[in-house]
């Protein structure tokens, strides 16, 4: 078990790659708390993950990202690992459509809630030498033709190279800061882009390997960056996408 007695925040954790991660961790030996805006959705999760707990929160609103903190702590008394990995995909539009309401939203989301939990985090990662992994996105690596998520690929770009500045400078503290940055996975996120075969077949074939992704594969990278497999790695980014960013 890589993960013993190590307690774990994932942000978005109810569903998803966050719900993969969330299991994969309590698996192997973590306490797992993860947040997330529907009180329902959260604690049908957290039953189903040995050793978790659920906080509900709306990354958008930084009195509730500092209580899940807060309460983290007074019930475990340490935080290990922090992952930044609740997002929203917004509505496909050309950036000539778009209002500024929807881009803030996304940014307010994707980028400031990450900059929320991370700047909370960060004095209890600073004693116990934890880690933290950004989850961003192809989107965030290159421009897609016909993508039209301008605000999302923005926000996701700019998680890369805070990924770079965090671990910069938090190595002093031994604070390792990684980064992963998916295909197209098969979640609630992506049912969208995935409503009929055809749908499915073509996205399939954007991904070199033949396939889009699992919330499962995604988590094992990040179980990786967290373990002590990875105790000299930081700043760190890697594609986890069946080959799409490489081509
Ligand atoms: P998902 O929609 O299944 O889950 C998103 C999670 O974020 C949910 O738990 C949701 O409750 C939470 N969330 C959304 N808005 C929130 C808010 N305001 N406050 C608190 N929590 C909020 O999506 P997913 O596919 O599991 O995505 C997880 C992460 O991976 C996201 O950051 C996403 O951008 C990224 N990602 C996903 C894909 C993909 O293809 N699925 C690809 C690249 C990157």
């Amino acid at each position: 078990m890589k993960l013993t007695g190590k307690i774990a925040l994932i942000t978005g954790g109810s569903r998803g790659i966050g719900f993969a991660t969330a299991k994969i961790m309590s698996e192997n030996g973590a306490t797992v708390v993860i947040t997330g805006k529907d009180s329902k959705r959260l604690e049908k999760s957290v039953l189903k993950i040995p050793n978790s707990i659920g906080f509900v929160a709306d990354i958008r609103k930084t009195d509730e990202v500092k209580n899940v903190v807060r309460k983290t702590i007074e019930k475990f008394g340490k935080l290990d690992i922090l992952v930044n990995n609740a997002g929203i995909f917004p509505k496909i539009k050309q950036l000539h459509e778009i209002d500024e309401d929807e881009w803030n939203e996304v940014l307010d989301v994707n980028l400031t809630g990450q900059f929320r939990f991370t700047k909370e985090a960060i004095p209890h990662l600073q004693k116990t030498s934890g880690s933290i992994i950004n989850i961003s996105s192809d989107a965030g690596l290159k421009a897609y033709q016909g993508f039209n998520a301008d605000a999302y690929s923005a926000s996701k770009a700019a998680l890369i190279i805070l990924t770079k500045c965090w671990a910069l400078e938090y190595a002093k503290y031994k604070i390792r800061v990684n980064c992963i940055c998916p295909g197209v996975v098969d979640t609630d996120m992506t049912k969208q882009f995935l409503k009929t075969q055809q749908d499915k077949d073509f996205m399939d074939n954007e991904h070199p390997i033949g396939r889009i992704g699992k919330p499962e594969e995604i988590a094992k990278a990040i179980m990786y960056f967290v373990s002590d497999d990875a105790s000299w790695t930081t700043g760190a980014v890697l594609a986890v996408d069946g080959g799409e960013s490489i081509k």
